[in-house]
């Protein structure tokens, strides 16, 4: 896994149908849209994957496979190694200095980290929402959905339709519209969390990362995010770290439990969520899921 050298190609995989999962309502007298039809998302497939900083040995021999339209969890205690796993699925974990991984990682079969593959176009293909919110502190909430589809190259004519589709997607356009030349960060923390997601989704991923997206946000704030990642998977591929084991069980379809054990974390367990919760095969994973540890 090194850097791209010389020329770069863009990571492309097969552009499925998009369709929001608000659809902007019609116009007066326009016929009513068709339901949201599911969207084909990409699996993306970990391979023997090794993540180090430095000589610290982070995340040993983890093989799995995030499956396409469905949300897999990635539960564990702090340390196991889950921020370093998701940030190797978009090529962060490199811009740490003296960070490095080895392994395979695919997004549907093509190699994110072959030599030549742009890094931009794996982070595009491949979005992250972070613990804090982090909107751009300078911009508007127009803006901030906007950069990413201006950087793009999107038509200009074309932007403001995206940035209202993304809102909707997102769940945040009722309560922004009337105040999109606001600073984003004028928002609540969950309202600003729904815009980083809406930012996110403005340049069509396949895949989004989302690491401990609602740590930082109250009750209310979670539910709603809980409720978007369920309407999320109808498009994407959801990977999501969280600490929250209700969460897990609430939002996903599949867990996959890492542990460390005073060394470099590994996968002890991954399988449907219902039966990594009721009926684990490996006691740890029991142990853990029961609260007797972590
Ligand atoms: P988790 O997300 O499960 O809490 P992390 O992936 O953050 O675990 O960390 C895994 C291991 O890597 C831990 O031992 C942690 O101390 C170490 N680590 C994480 N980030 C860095 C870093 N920037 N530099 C050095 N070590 C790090």
């Amino acid at each position: 896994m090194n850097p791209p050298e010389q020329e770069t190609e863009t990571l492309t995989t097969p552009e499925p149908e998009r369709t929001a999962p608000h659809p902007v309502p019609p116009a007066q007298g326009a016929p009513a849209p068709a339901p949201p039809t599911k969207a084909e998302a990409h699996p993306v497939r970990v391979e023997d994957l090794n993540a180090y900083y430095g000589s610290v040995h982070a995340v040993k021999d983890v093989s799995l496979t995030f499956e396409p339209n469905r949300a897999t969890a990635i539960i564990g205690p702090s340390g196991c190694g889950k921020s370093t796993l998701v940030r190797c699925i978009n090529r962060m974990h490199e811009e740490i200095p003296g960070a490095h991984a080895e392994g395979t990682i695919t997004l549907s079969g093509a190699d994110i980290y072959a030599p030549n593959v742009d890094v931009v176009s794996v982070r595009r293909a491949i979005g992250m929402v972070f613990q804090k919110p982090n909107p751009f502190p300078t911009m508007s909430i127009f803006d901030n959905v906007a950069s990413g589809l201006r950087l793009t190259g999107t038509r200009s004519r074309d932007v403001g339709e995206r940035v209202e589709k993304s809102l909707r997607g997102a769940g945040l356009w009722e309560e922004v519209k009337d105040r999109l030349s606001s600073p984003g960060i004028g928002l609540s923390g969950g309202q600003q969390q729904r815009l980083c997601i809406a930012r996110t989704i403005a340049v069509e991923p396949d895949v989004i990362l989302m690491d401990e997206p609602a740590s930082a946000l109250d009750p209310k704030a979670t539910l709603k995010i809980e409720e978007l990642v369920q309407e999320l998977k109808h498009r994407f591929t959801i990977v999501i770290v969280t600490h929250n084991m209700q969460q897990a069980a609430r939002v996903a379809d599949y867990t996959a439990f890492m542990l460390g054990e005073g060394g470099p974390g590994s996968l002890v367990e991954y399988g449907e969520t219902d039966k990594i919760f009721t009926n684990p095969e490996d006691p740890r994973t029991e142990q853990y899921v029961s609260g007797k540890f972590g």
